[in-house]
């Protein structure tokens, strides 16, 4: 079809054959049945593509979204999930075993940093780097190293690492790259570019974006080897090793561990991806406005934008994301007794988590997101105490300046 996302995306499904409807059911069914016991023999065995025989492994519905994530993705297949951290737990469970070597950017979402733990109580051993530069990773390699996994633009300090050289070491050692690509989503930038093997989008924020929707998917790239992948079950080593990774995650991610996507979340998150390259222009622009703005203002210490010339990685914003900076940005209060009654003050924003919702979204972040690792924790992955996060919505920059010119004083 077209080359332009948005002609893409508003003719990605439908109208559907039967009555024409523009948008494709949604499939509820649990079951499916089959005329000739041979079929459902066929469904079990792998041999029947694009058959169903129980919603927990997927439903048309699911199938959909994973067809669209992948085509925007640039991939060979997805495995959607009921929650980003759904999709991260089953990388991260299916691929590693115990005395298996992780090597992660410090700079992670919390939820996630927070999963390493258990990972390594379950024995993965977890290097925390600093990944804004590639020589970081190199050192912290080991033998049993397996994995590298870094987010685009990190939630919340909005730092971006040295995705390109990573990418380029991994590929050198055979290791298998995985992005968490949430806070850019496909629209801003394709993982595989820089030879991520998996990408992990959270569909609840950007993709969806109306926050009335919780959702995860893994691609494949294509870009990895299975083949010397030495985690991959033996009775998964058979037929095309391009397919290897995505169906052990399916199999022993989504299937076994049983957290699937609703066929009516689905549904949701393949509407709100309708207008996703509109949103996230918007978004951006705003930011960028409001951005400029505050970093004038004398009452706030330090704005983190990645459009901004004052972000340490602002070329890699540029080269890479299209010159977009995304919703996400963060910002400090010279005077961190004025933290609380200066959110409070402001009107639009709502108090409130989350990211990529059509309202902007305001949350300090020491005392709630990243309240649970303690003051050394939060040192460790660089968190300011002050640090406030704002996820910008779709009202006017006029209308946020203003806002929080009266709020700020
Ligand atoms: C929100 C988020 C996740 C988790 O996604 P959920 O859908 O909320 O489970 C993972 N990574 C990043 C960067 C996120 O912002």
């Amino acid at each position: 079809m077209s080359d332009d996302l948005s002609t893409r995306l508003v003719h990605a499904t439908g109208p559907e054959p039967q009555f024409g409807g523009v948008h494709a059911p949604i499939h509820p069914s649990v079951q499916y049945a089959y005329g000739d016991v041979q079929d459902l023999i066929a469904v079990f065995q792998g041999k029947a593509k694009g058959a169903f025989n129980y919603a927990r492994q997927g439903t048309p519905t699911t199938a959909a979204l994973e067809g669209l994530v992948t085509e925007l993705e640039g991939g060979i297949g997805t495995v959607s999930f009921a929650t980003g951290m759904a999709a991260l737990s089953a990388i991260f469970l299916t691929l590693l075993k115990a005395g298996d070597h992780l090597i992660t950017s410090s700079r992670v979402f919390g939820n996630t940093n927070s999963f390493f733990g258990t990972l390594q109580d379950l024995g993965v051993a977890v290097t925390k780097v600093d990944a804004g530069n590639v020589a970081a990773v190199e050192a912290a390699l080991r033998p049993e190293t397996r994995m590298v996994f870094v987010e685009t633009i990190a939630n919340p300090s909005t730092r971006i690492p040295d995705l390109a050289g990573i990418g380029a070491l991994c590929q050198a050692r055979g290791l298998l790259y995985v992005v968490d690509n949430t806070v850019t989503s496909p629209a801003l930038l394709q993982p595989k570019r820089f030879g991520a093997g998996l990408v992990m989008n959270s569909l609840t924020k950007t993709l969806s974006g109306h926050g009335e929707a919780l959702g995860g998917a893994v691609t494949d790239t294509g870009c990895f080897d299975w083949s010397g992948y030495p985690n991959i079950f033996s009775g998964y080593r058979s037929g095309d090793p391009r397919g290897w990774g995505l169906q052990q995650i399916r199999k022993k991610g989504l299937r076994d561990m049983g957290g699937t996507l609703s066929s009516e979340a689905a549904h949701r998150i393949l509407v709100g991806a309708e207008t996703l390259p509109l949103r996230l222009a918007r978004s951006s622009d705003t930011a960028l406005a409001l951005a400029r703005h505050l970093e004038k203002h004398p009452a706030i210490a330090a704005v983190h934008y990645p459009m901004l010339e004052s972000h340490p990685e602002h070329a890699r914003a540029r080269d890479w994301f299209g010159g977009c900076g995304s919703w996400m940005m963060a910002f400090e209060l010279r005077d961190p007794e004025q933290l609380v009654p200066v959110i409070n003050r402001l009107r639009l924003p709502l108090k409130a988590t989350g990211l990529a919702d059509t309202r902007t979204l305001i949350i300090p972040v020491a005392p709630t997101i990243f309240w649970e690792m303690g003051r050394a924790g939060r040192e460790a992955m660089g968190i300011a105490e002050g640090l406030v996060r704002l996820s910008v919505g779709l009202e006017s920059a006029s209308d946020l300046i203003a806002d929080f010119d009266q709020a700020l004083g």
